[in-house]
């Protein structure tokens, strides 16, 4: 029987995302910021993170396909789906749930950068810096966490498990 070690309650989580929520605002000033989600393991950080994030702000998604259902990363990012309204001129904020080896944030930035962003950061909720294979910045991390797959709060094994609440490892 798989188990899921608790690793951060939903009271940690929740602290922390109002922390990035003020901390990003406040990086901003008053400015408009379209939060760009990455689908779809950041839709619940996401849905908390805008909520923390005082004064104007849009939210767009990007479809995001890289690891089909396993627990290692193919190296292969596949966009399922683009964003719908033009980013030009304007500060984006990539949120991701995760970055592992840091290919999909690496690629996504050079293909958003392109457009034109006033400004582009990236918030993820979780940092596995020991498995980069790509150096990528991180602007906004959550929680540093070590070289293990991890679930809830959004993310996924085969699709289960992204309603957790919390945040715990995945042992089999
Ligand atoms: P990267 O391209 O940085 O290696 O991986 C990014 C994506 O891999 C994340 O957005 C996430 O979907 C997936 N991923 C990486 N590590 C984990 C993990 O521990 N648990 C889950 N559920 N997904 C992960």
């Amino acid at each position: 029987m798989p188990t899921i070690r608790p690793l951060f309650t939903e009271a940690q989580i929740a602290a922390r995302v109002t922390e990035l929520g003020l901390q990003i605002r406040a990086d901003h000033g008053d400015a408009a910021i379209t939060f760009i989600g990455v689908l779809k393991g950041s839709f619940m950080f996401l849905s908390d993170l805008v909520r923390a994030v005082p004064g104007d702000a849009t939210v767009e998604f990007l479809g995001v396909a890289s690891y089909h259902g396993g627990t290692h990363s193919s190296g292969v990012v596949q966009i399922t789906q683009d964003l719908r309204s033009s980013i030009e001129d304007r500060h984006c904020v990539i949120v991701e749930d995760i970055v592992d080896t840091g290919l999909t944030i690496d690629y996504l930035m050079r293909m958003l950068e392109v457009r034109g962003p006033r400004s582009l950061k990236v918030a993820s909720l979780l940092d596995k810096p020991d498995n980069r294979e790509v150096d990528v910045r991180v602007d906004y991390a959550g929680f540093s966490i070590p070289n293990e797959f991890v679930v809830g709060y959004g993310l996924d094994l085969g699709e289960l498990y992204r309603n957790l609440p919390f945040i715990g490892v995945y042992e089999p």
